[in-house]
């Protein structure tokens, strides 16, 4: 069997074309959906985040502005900037860069930004939606993007196994958690799981989210299954993903490549919070 390729490419076709007649609406209305992002000292490791976000905004006609500040700013200033933020209605999205500098309190900045504009998932209020199976949530960009990428090519959840590897709060525990929503049975693994070849054989679905490439094996898949990497290393100067994309293609029904998989959908993803939060703001 040769695997279908899960292209990110389509979702984002698709997705984009729903957003910007989405915008286009929200225009007639007088209404441009804005995305502030907020970076503190150095910039450089966000960097091609942002211009993915940047050009994932301008190619469905929503604003996004990038706010630079030195890296000494103090903890106030940075509170102060974000209340402000909070209180703009023409501001409909909000993302606090990370890394911050050291000397801010990052637990006390997340606290403070309104749900409601919390299109990555930086707040502890919308983390707790988004375990709650809340459908207000914004979940972060990367398992949302995973979401779409099954949606869209009609990958069945519904009382599937899925076997999410990895349990950062950026990755795996969001998405077993958007995965469970969908009614999947997921099993989350991590360093310490006995035996991961044999559970993922079990699996419907599995989804590696480990940063380590070449974890998952064409031997580890059930004949058929789905297979996303979430996934980015680099070996050798090369982008390669947590999977071993030639043993296991020729294993499983389904595979997501990288690179063109689950990362060339997540600033789509973010566009499509920030969408979505000035719809809700303007029915508000
Ligand atoms: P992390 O280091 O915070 O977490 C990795 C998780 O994988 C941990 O929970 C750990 O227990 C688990 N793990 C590590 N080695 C394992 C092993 N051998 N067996 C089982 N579990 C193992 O990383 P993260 O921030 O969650 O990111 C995971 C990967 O996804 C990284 O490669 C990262 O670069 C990538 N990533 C991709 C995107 C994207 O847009 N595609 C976005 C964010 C992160």
């Amino acid at each position: 069997m040769k695997a279908k390729i899960l292209s990110g490419k389509e979702v984002v076709a698709r997705l984009r074309e729903d957003l910007a007649s989405r915008v286009e609406e929200l225009g007639k209305r007088g209404i441009r959906p804005l995305l502030s992002m907020v970076v503190v000292g150095d910039a450089a490791p966000a960097q091609a985040y942002i211009r993915g976000i940047e050009k994932a905004c301008e190619a469905v006609g929503v604003t996004a502005r990038t706010g630079y500040f030195p890296p000494a700013i103090g903890q106030e200033e940075v509170e102060e900037h974000l209340a402000a933020l909070n209180q703009d209605p023409a501001v409909h999205g909000v993302i606090l860069m990370q890394p911050l500098p050291p000397h801010l309190e990052e637990g006390r900045l997340a606290a403070l930004l309104r749900p409601e504009k919390d299109v990555d998932c930086f707040t502890p209020g919308n983390a707790g939606r988004v375990m709650a199976g809340d459908s207000l949530a914004f979940p972060p960009a990367t398992p949302q993007a995973v979401l779409e990428i099954l949606k869209y090519y009609d990958i069945p959840l519904e009382g599937r196994q899925a076997v999410v590897i990895g349990r950062s709060m950026v990755v795996g525990k969001p998405l077993a958690m958007l995965l469970l929503k969908e009614n999947a049975t997921v099993t989350i693994c991590h360093t310490r799981t006995r035996d991961l070849a044999a559970l993922c054989r079990q699996a419907d679905l599995v989804v590696a989210a480990a940063g380590r490439p070449g974890l998952v094996t064409g031997e580890m898949i059930k004949p058929g299954a789905g297979v996303v990497d979430v996934g980015i290393n680099f070996v050798d100067g090369k982008m390669v993903g947590d999977v071993d994309f030639e043993g296991v293609s020729s294993v499983a029904g389904a595979v997501t490549p990288v690179p063109g998989g689950v990362g060339t959908v997540t600033s789509t993803v973010i566009v499509k919070h920030v969408v979505l939060a000035a719809e809700r703001a303007a029915s508000s």
